[in-house]
């Protein structure tokens, strides 16, 4: 046992221990990993819930680690906000999926999730209009994905970060919308074109259970976001039941497992031809 810096008995806990020197390796070794290029983008399709077509993807970041193998975002974004190396490996993302979206048969909307340490970066709207001239892509077929909390704070300098990436045409879409802190005044006011219902709701619905608290929430979420001319995206479909209530309700489009698990730009090519 030691002494901790507020004078109390800590006991050496040795599990907690192992999980520390884990993450701080992780997180040693990221940038190295980024210059030797073991991160890959899988691509998990968003269909259409009118007529079943692909409308967009978004793209999700895994790390190939050469000794742990294949891990996932949970493992090590939270790890890249901390260090800051979520900057460089968000462009890197953003500049991958755009590429590989030019090579497929057609340009689907691509969606690149962004980090709240991000949109506070003073370059990001240089980065991201350099990165779309250096590729040749267009504008209205990126949607950049933002959770509540990264977008709520953002006033000042953040927010007009926003407004000036919507005037180049880029799409702005809440992620996880529901599960964090929304102020509705505010929302009116932010350059989005589209909210992302969280998984967490779509769970909940079931034939039989159509008046379910999650079934009451998502008809709330889809009506309040069809208000304000916002598309409506449910994030973890995963049965048929669900995508059925979901079209009923009026949700625009879907992405889950029922269509499609995140896989590489092959698994999207069969989609678009
Ligand atoms: P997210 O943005 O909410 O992404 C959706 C997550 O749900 C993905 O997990 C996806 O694989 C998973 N998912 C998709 N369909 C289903 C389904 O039907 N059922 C269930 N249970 N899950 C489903 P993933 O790939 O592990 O990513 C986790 C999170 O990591 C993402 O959540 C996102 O917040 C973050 N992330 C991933 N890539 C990036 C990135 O390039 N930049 C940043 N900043 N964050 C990223
Ligand atoms: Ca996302
Ligand atoms: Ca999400």
């Amino acid at each position: 046992a030691k002494v901790d810096g507020k004078n109390r008995w800590a006991s050496y806990d040795p599990e907690r221990n192992a999980r520390e020197i884990a993450r701080i390796t992780l997180s040693n070794a990221m940038p190295a990993a980024l210059e030797r290029e073991e991160f890959y983008v899988d691509y998990q399709p968003i269909v259409s819930l009118t007529d079943g077509t692909l409308v967009g993807v978004e793209a999700l970041v895994r790390w190939a680690h050469p000794e742990f193998g294949r891990l996932g975002p949970d493992r090590f974004i939270g790890l890249a906000e901390e260090t800051g190396l979520i900057v460089p490996l968000g462009l890197w993302v953003l500049e991958t999926s755009c590429r590989q979206a030019l090579k497929w048969a057609r340009t689907p909307i691509v969606s690149v999730n962004l980090a709240a340490r991000q949109v506070a970066e003073p370059d990001l709207v240089a980065d991201v209009s350099a990165i779309i001239e250096r590729v040749g892509f267009p504008p209205s077929a990126l949607q950049l994905e933002l959770t509540e909390s990264a977008i709520m704070g953002t006033t000042g300098e953040p927010l007009s970060a926003l407004r000036r990436l919507a005037d180049l045409g880029v799409r702005i879409a809440i992620d996880d919308f529901g599960t964090g802190y929304s102020n509705l005044a505010y929302l009116r006011h932010l350059p989005v074109h589209a909210l992302k219902i969280a998984g967490s709701f779509v769970e909940g619905l079931r034939v039989g259970a159509a008046d379910s608290v999650d079934a009451r929430i998502v008809t709330a979420l889809v009506s309040l976001a069809h208000t304000l001319k916002l598309d409506v995206i449910a994030e973890g479909v995963e049965t048929g039941e669900q995508a059925e209530l979901l079209r009923h309700i009026g949700a625009d489009s879907a992405q889950g497992w029922l269509y499609a698990k995140p896989g590489p730009p092959e698994d999207v090519e069969r989609w678009l031809t």
